[in-house]
């Protein structure tokens, strides 16, 4: 509705716009007099001044508020935590949904929904290989999701088979985690890729032992009528660096499938690649439309 409203307001606005030109630059032939151009010029001039009011009653519109109104709902205030550093783990903000923050697994299952087998220490918890992989209970769609990880120390494996595991959006879309330090595989393949469709804008990976981090903004994609309305897009900074800038989701990126309608929001899923991963600090804040 919002977006009609907004599309008669632009419509509207150019049409008086074109009018208002139209009558301005107007060249009267010999048999018109004086008074009609006269007129026709006074009448541009007028609808340039209603097409001015209606493009700021339109801007006004939008936001609903005056610049620097004080009326204007405060932003929510917030603890921002912290993000882990070397051996010193981080702590979520204050109105995240955290998923890990160095107890337990318990926000986590494994596929068929009994407990998260996967190894946990006070620090960290690690992928268990060939245990498969886990899923939040709890489902999201669109959202701002932190996540730190550790590759293998000491390295072992050459290109995919080198600290593959995978942070994967609702269970569907895989933020590719791998040792990319020093280790060559296809582009699309290695850390903080959008797994088979796009590589990372640079390689920011630390090496083997080090802790690392994703911070992803997503916005799963809609349907409706069974049809894909709206792809799904995200962004990536890897170590706090740009990796994946507002690109947009091709379908799942196990296959070369187009996305299948599917529900708004699923679980988050971490892939067990065979590969002893560290992850700790994983927080999520789900977004507004
Ligand atoms: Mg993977």
């Amino acid at each position: 509705m919002e977006d009609l409203c907004s599309f008669s307001t632009r419509l509207c606005v150019t049409s008086a716009a074109a009018l208002s030109f139209a009558c301005w630059s107007f060249v009267p032939n010999r048999e018109m007099g004086e008074a009609m151009s006269r007129a026709l010029r006074i009448a541009g001039v007028a609808l340039m001044a209603f097409v001015s009011l209606l493009a700021q009653n339109a801007a006004n519109a939008q936001t609903k508020w005056q610049p620097h109104d004080l009326n204007r709902p405060q932003p929510a205030v917030i603890d921002p935590g912290m993000s882990g550093s070397g051996e010193t783990g981080g702590r979520a903000p204050s109105d995240a949904i955290v998923l890990f923050g160095g107890k337990d697994l318990a926000a986590w299952s494994q596929k068929d929904g009994g407990p998260a087998t996967w190894k946990v220490t006070p620090e960290y918890f690690e992928v268990v290989p060939k245990s498969g992989y886990i899923y939040t209970r709890q489902a999201f769609g669109d959202c701002q999701l932190h996540v730190e990880f550790a590759e293998p120390s000491p390295a072992r494996g050459e290109g995919q088979d080198r600290g593959n595991s995978g942070v994967i959006l609702m269970g569907l879309y895989e933020i590719q985690v791998l040792d990319s330090y020093e280790n060559k595989t296809y582009p699309d393949g290695q850390a903080a890729a959008v797994y088979g469709q796009y590589p990372p804008l640079v390689n920011a990976a630390r090496p083997p032992g080090q802790w690392q981090s994703y911070d992803i903004i997503f916005r799963g994609p809609r349907f409706a009528n069974g049809k894909l309305v709206r792809a799904g897009r995200v962004t990536v900074l890897h170590n706090g660096v740009l990796v994946q800038d507002n690109v947009e989701i091709h379908g799942p990126t196990a296959s070369d499938k187009p996305d299948e309608p599917h529900a708004e929001k699923l679980p988050l899923a971490l892939q067990d690649h065979n590969h002893p991963v560290r992850y700790r600090n994983i927080w999520i804040r789900e977004l507004p439309e």
